[in-house]
């Protein structure tokens, strides 16, 4: 791809090694990334507007699935678990969206008070989830807030 083509945005070698990098240190047997389907629909829980999420959203557990449903675990779950409770919606657009790369890595057991979006059955065995920074959102992320602020 030529770079005449778009318009691209510099960002420094660290910061583009924080996005592309696979967080092949995160425990658990498995990683993997929430799939777009349920980016697309955390986007429509929080009122973004479709495609506001670019970064990938990883996890990283013993198991992939929900023991009940089988549904995929994903931040689909870390979100709608978190609605329920006591952060907000503009907290969460920016965990998605801001500056923290980490979230809860480091979390020795099983993330806490977590449920699957399909079934409402605990998911007991995720290990990590972990968003990249997205440097080149932060427009974005400013937008959906003030978005949020509004309704
Ligand atoms: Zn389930």
């Amino acid at each position: 791809m030529s770079t005449n083509d778009r318009k691209t945005v510099q960002v420094s070698d660290e910061v583009f090694r924080q996005v592309y990098d696979s967080p092949a240190s995160l425990p658990g047997k498995e990683k993997w990334v929430t799939r777009d389907q349920d980016v697309r629909a955390i986007e429509e829980l929080l009122g973004m507007k479709p495609l506001t999420i670019g970064a990938p959203l990883w996890l990283s557990g013993d198991s992939r699935t929900c023991r009940q449903c089988r549904r995929e675990t994903s931040w689909l779950d870390i979100v709608s678990s978190a609605l329920k409770k006591v952060h907000g919606k503009e907290m969460i657009a920016e965990v998605i969206l801001g500056e923290r790369k980490f979230v809860n890595v480091e979390a020795p057991h099983a993330v806490a008070d977590l449920f699957c979006h399909g079934c409402g059955a605990a998911i007991t065995d995720l290990r990590s989830f972990k968003c990249h920074n997205w440097a080149y959102a932060r427009p974005a992320l400013l937008e959906v807030i003030e978005q949020m602020r509004q309704r």
